[in-house]
């Protein structure tokens, strides 16, 4: 990338502080950037993105009582998330009226699609699939580039920039990054569209935050409510419902870029020492009183 250098009004010469970091891993065995503060230039990769000027969507599904997690999603989304590029939210929910109005920066807009309620969680969390591919096939296809799955129950507190866009980008689990792949929690069972044999796997993703080119994600999320429909005629729910037949697209058709647990952590867990920033976190909430269904 040479010619970066010849591009004005950018200081490429700049020495980062942050070259050359070697307690990671910054690239998969098959060669895709593996995505961790340090491993990046904020201000290059922006600018490189921003010449394209992509329109990126955010899918959210807020349904039952987690329109109270709008607010705090929003606004630091606004704060952190691909800041100066165009960003929609599409918000799906059953409950219209208990969407908060927030104060948007320039270019960015917030589309609300009524869906369903449903009795269980575990129903509302696979619809997903089902409502985002129909939403793509109607709407979604003509006004965006980029498309982002993300759950609600988080907010932003730290950049999260143009680094994390790539044809298909999915982030490591951070229950898992650590862990040999007999330990990731793939389906198990045969039975299920979504099974892994112990011997195959590269990561364990997590289905709450996802994103890449618009097709590509509609390829996927597609997949997984397909494949989710066809364990539930051969009644079977994958372990992890959507999260697993994701795995499973993932296994065969690599990610091409892979970001690091820093793109989803979570204020359960203490900060391991590698992870220097923590991008989005998911909130502690009470199971038992959010879900339709209670529990875990
Ligand atoms: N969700 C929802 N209503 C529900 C359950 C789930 O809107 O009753 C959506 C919401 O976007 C949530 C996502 O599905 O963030 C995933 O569910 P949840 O966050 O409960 O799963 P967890 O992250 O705890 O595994
Ligand atoms: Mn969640």
């Amino acid at each position: 990338m040479g010619d970066l250098k010849m591009q004005p009004g950018l200081k490429y010469d700049q020495p980062s502080t942050q070259k050359g970091r070697t307690d990671v891993n910054a690239v998969t065995n098959w060669n895709a950037p593996l995505v961790w503060e340090g491993t990046f230039d904020p201000v290059v990769i922006d600018d490189i993105y921003k010449r394209m000027d992509p329109r990126v969507a955010v899918v959210v599904l807020a349904v039952g009582k987690y329109t109270r997690f709008l607010k705090g999603f929003l606004e630091t989304a606004e704060k952190y998330f691909l800041v100066d590029f165009r960003v929609t939210y599409y918000i799906f929910t059953d409950n219209k009226q208990d969407v908060p109005e927030i104060e948007l920066a320039k270019g960015r807009k917030i589309t609300v699609l009524d869906v369903p309620s449903a009795n269980r969680w575990q129903d509302v969390v696979l619809s997903r699939m089902k409502w985002a591919t129909i939403a793509i096939d109607k709407q979604i296809r003509n006004e965006a580039d980029y498309l982002f799955m993300m759950d609600v129950d988080s907010v932003f507190r730290n950049r999260f920039g143009a680094e994390s866009l790539s044809r298909l980008s999915a982030v490591l689990h951070r229950g898992y990054y650590k862990t040999e792949r007999i330990g990731f929690p793939y389906e198990r069972r045969a039975e299920s569209k979504a099974y892994i044999p112990a011997d195959e796997g590269d990561y364990y993703y997590t289905a709450a935050v996802w994103g890449g080119h618009l097709e590509e994600m509609y390829k996927l999320v597609k997949y997984c409510y397909n494949q989710s429909e066809e364990d539930a005629k051969n009644k079977i729910e994958a372990v992890w419902q959507e999260e697993s037949h994701l795995n499973k697209y993932l296994l065969y058709n690599k990610p091409t870029k892979v970001l690091s647990p820093e793109y989803l952590f979570s204020d359960y867990d203490q900060i391991p020492a590698d992870v220097k920033v923590v991008r989005i976190s998911q909130l502690v909430k009470n199971y038992a009183e959010v879900r339709p269904n209670g529990g875990n």
